[in-house]
């Protein structure tokens, strides 16, 4: 990279959703133009961004458009095809790298990858051929049989408990390549999110504490002590080599499940910011989405202390259908966060709710951790959203 991309220049993004725009608006906020390029007329970046080229991820000249109008390019949604971030960086600037991506999007190269780092995953195995069905080793059952590539909240996942139930889900899943999964005991997950410069400087922000309700996160708790010691050492270090061992450059997140005798595995890796960040925004002195301005455009990383213990609760569009049955959709009632002076609320500006589907997230800020848990309570009852009593 030849020097810093300074304000006033023009940054794009591949893929149009909320992480595309609250990246626009780190963007924005510093002094950048920006461009978004997303299939979705409509798509909750595109609406805010000061271009938004409308086409498909691989169209050619949409690509073209994105590459002539921006200095410097990044993405949002690990769908985006690896193939048109490469052909991009044949033009402009592109980080995170297509091939840091296409690993992050197939769940076999990601898995050889954390191997190959010396990071335990859970035990797996690749199904991409009847073969290799009937090879399994059911030690690995009761699993989860994952879609090696495009899922996301739990989407292209089904749990097998026997040897028949693995056969017919994969049959189900039309066959396409899968990874098998050992179901492991979990106490709890988390998640850390690194930011590496082209430079190989890396930063981590606070280790988050992640509560799951049906394969979609639901909640994100971010204080001093949320997980051992032991633990944010061994997975800092695991985030830092995963992200070292890909030359990675741009935002990454590390998902991790934490056993019940305290061990710690890797789940997945994200390449772009990631739901459980949000809190950086409102919590931290630099975002999640500011770190993405800053390595796209080569600046040196922001500082990533938090100042306030942090909640985050999602929205998902299951509480626009939480009255009655007779109600049918409505907003739902903003007043009971915003009569909270600390919670901070984040919509999407996606226009059709949809059950699982993410709208929206309220960030908690207090001074203690128990306040801020009462704020996110409270929220929870009074939104409808389920599982209040998780927390
Ligand atoms: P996202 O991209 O939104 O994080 P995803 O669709 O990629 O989600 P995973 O992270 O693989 O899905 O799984 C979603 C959740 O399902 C996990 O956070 C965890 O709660 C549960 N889960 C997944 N794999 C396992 C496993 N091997 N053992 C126990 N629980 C699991
Ligand atoms: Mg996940």
């Amino acid at each position: 990279m030849s020097g810093p991309i300074l304000p006033g220049a023009t940054l794009g993004v591949m893929g149009g959703g909320q992480l595309g725009r609250m990246f626009i608006h780190a963007a924005q906020r510093m002094g950048y133009f920006t461009a978004v390029l997303d299939p979705d007329a409509a798509s909750p970046a595109g609406r805010v961004s000061h271009h938004h080229i409308v086409a498909a991820y691989l169209d050619a000249p949409g690509l073209g458009q994105l590459a002539e109008t921006c200095d410097a390019i990044t993405t949002e949604f690990e769908n985006v095809p690896a193939p048109a971030l490469a052909r991009l960086a044949a033009y402009t600037t592109v980080s995170p790298a297509a091939a840091s991506v296409a690993i992050a999007q197939d769940r076999a190269a990601e898995k050889a990858h954390f191997v190959a780092c010396g990071v335990p995953c859970a035990p797996y195995a690749v199904l991409e051929t009847p073969v290799q069905l009937a090879a399994i080793d059911e030690a690995l059952l009761p699993g989860i049989l994952k879609t090696s590539r495009m899922g996301y909240d739990g989407k292209g996942q089904v749990r097998v408990a026997t040897y028949a139930e693995l056969a017919q889900a994969w049959l189900d899943l039309k066959g396409v390549p899968c990874v098998l999964e050992k179901m492991l005991p979990l106490a709890a997950e988390c998640s850390v999110i690194v930011a590496r410069g082209a430079d190989g400087q890396i930063v981590n922000l606070p280790i988050q504490r992640n509560l799951h309700r049906e394969g979609i996160l639901a909640v994100t708790e971010v204080y001093e002590e949320n997980m051992p010691p032991a633990q944010v050492a061994s997975a800092l270090a695991a985030a830092k080599s995963i992200a070292n061992g890909l030359d990675y450059v741009g935002v990454l997140c590390v998902e991790f499940f934490v056993l019940q005798d305290g061990s710690l595995v890797v789940n997945e890796i994200a390449p772009r910011p990631h739901n459980s960040g949000h809190y950086t925004i409102d919590a931290c002195v630099t975002s999640q989405f500011e770190q993405q301005v800053r390595v796209v455009a080569g600046l040196p990383l922001g500082g990533t202390h938090q100042h306030v213990p942090a909640v985050m609760v999602n929205l998902l569009g299951d509480i626009w259908f939480a009255g009655s049955a007779s109600d049918g959709e409505r907003e739902p009632d903003w007043m009971q966060v915003l009569r909270h002076p600390q919670a901070k609320l984040h919509l999407y500006g996606k226009a059709h709710p949809r059950h699982g589907r993410k709208m929206g997230h309220v960030t908690c800020l207090a001074p203690t951790l128990d306040e801020a848990l009462a704020m996110a309570r409270a929220i929870k009852r009074d939104l409808g959203i389920g599982g209040a009593d998780d927390l």
